[in-house]
């Protein structure tokens, strides 16, 4: 049997869904990265670090919500949290005292986060941080960098990917994308713009580097970055999504010890619920206080949405952040991470494939395949890679889908097929049979001729 009659007849069932969902749903699948050909299987149940499919398939998870759910599937903190406040209620359409402990949790941990506001994801939190940063600094333009990742809005989507003057999506205003600066991986680059032109209201950035530390950055960069904004009364953004409580409890500002002016966060805020807010200097968020009626008109930025800092969210929320407050969870998540990413880079030395596995701290990219620019067998983790960013950029390519097809068939569940996210309940069990399954879907590849 081929790789895809296999492939068939293991998800029929999904096949049968997925053939429904064509008819209703654009693509087949809710979100691009979970667009997978010839189908996708779709997921049923999970607990802990296991999910299983419509056709009974188990996965080891590495995808872990999208990386929200830091303590894996149903943590019983968790579930307590959301089950009491299931029963009192769903939205209470009103201030409750759930968001505001959920804010002071925030304040505690992450360092610049003198304010909170809340948002429901990770694309509203990069949004509302660019107004933030217009509405207090009067400019106009936002600054990023190639290859960043901020969700899908219209001001933080371009630049995505290359050619960077090509707009990454249609339906996006010329307007809109003027106001937008795209940034190469150089701080005379950024220097260079700040000095010259006076209507920059901010950078916002991937702290860890673009798309989750595939493209790793330096610890030096963001110190010089975070001169030269102030420097020229730029505001520094980091876009926490990922990093925030992962890299440390206050997140990257923590780890690297950096503090911006304004973060956005989202995915483990929310416990696995919908959540996100933008953190930030109270001198900064202050473009949302009510004053004078002069200024409410005329200086002052509005917010709403319905549902902001939901109740069942922020119980989960507070719950979460609860179980990552000490740090424990993150050492456990980033030992759980090197010990999947050694043994993998092993196996793939073993079946002399080129490339590697590589990531910082709890988020695992995949570097392999004969579009792969490193013509190394895998030596190294990565972390030191002197490949040029634009080429790491670029990623696996066509192989990538084929890649992520063989994983799933052997029960290794991972976003997009190259990046893994790795919780504090990752077990050695669950790191032993993971490095097995990629090994084998690795030696399937080379038997179909794909690798
Ligand atoms: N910023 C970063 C760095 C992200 O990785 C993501 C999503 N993975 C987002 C923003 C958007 O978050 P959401 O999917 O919650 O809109």
């Amino acid at each position: 049997m081929t790789l895809e009659e296999r492939y068939d007849s293991r998800f029929s069932t999904s096949r049968a869904l997925w053939e429904r969902a064509r008819r209703v749903i654009p693509r087949g699948a809710t979100h691009d990265v979970r667009y997978l050909e010839p189908f996708p299987p779709y997921i049923v149940e999970a607990k802990g670090t296991r999910k299983w499919d419509v056709d009974g398939n188990e996965f080891i998870d590495f995808t872990m919500g999208h990386g929200s759910l830091m303590m894996g599937h149903g943590h019983p903190a968790i579930r307590e949290a959301v089950e009491a406040q299931l029963a009192r209620g769903t939205h209470l359409g009103g201030c409750h005292p759930l968001e505001v402990e959920l804010a002071e949790r925030v304040q505690r941990l992450v360092p610049c986060a003198e304010r909170v506001e809340f948002v429901v994801s990770g694309t509203e939190a990069t949004a509302l941080a660019i107004r933030i940063a217009r509405a207090h600094t009067g400019r106009s333009k936002i600054a990023k960098f190639q290859g960043h990742f901020h969700g899908w809005n219209d001001y933080a989507v371009e630049g995505m990917v290359e050619p960077f003057d090509l707009p990454v999506s249609s339906g996006i205003p010329p307007g809109v994308l003027e106001s937008v600066v795209i940034l190469p991986l150089d701080l005379d680059a950024v220097r260079d713009l700040l000095k010259s032109d006076p209507d920059v209201a901010g950078v916002i950035m991937e702290p860890a580097g673009a798309h989750s530390g595939q493209v790793p950055l330096s610890r030096a960069f963001l110190v010089d970055l975070r001169e030269i904004t102030r420097e020229h009364g730029a505001l520094l953004i980091f876009d926490e999504v990922v990093t925030g409580f992962r890299w440390a409890p206050g997140g990257a500002q923590e780890y690297y010890q950096i503090v911006p002016d304004l973060a956005a966060f989202a995915k483990i805020l929310g416990g696995g619920f919908s959540s996100g807010a933008v953190a930030g200097r109270r001198e900064v968020m202050a473009v949302l206080e009510y004053c004078d009626e002069d200024w409410n008109r005329r200086r002052r930025m509005m917010h709403s949405g319905t549902f902001n800092v939901n109740p069942v969210a922020a119980a989960a929320g507070c719950a979460m952040l609860d179980l990552v407050a000490d740090g424990e969870a993150q050492k456990r998540a980033m030992e759980a991470n090197q010990a999947l990413i050694q043994g993998i880079n092993q196996a793939l030395r073993r079946q002399q494939v080129r490339g590697c596995v590589f990531g910082g701290v709890s988020v695992m990219n995949v570097y392999v395949g004969p579009d792969n620019i490193c013509d190394k067998i895998s030596t190294c983790d990565g972390r030191h890679c002197t490949f040029d960013p634009h080429l790491l950029l670029k990623g696996m390519g066509r192989f990538k889908p084929k890649l992520h097809r063989s994983l799933v068939l052997h029960g290794f569940d991972i976003l997009g097929g190259n990046r893994g996210w790795i919780s504090a309940v990752h077990s050695a069990k669950d790191i032993e049979e993971g490095i097995a399954a990629f090994e084998a879907a690795v030696v399937d590849l080379k038997e179909s001729g794909d690798l």
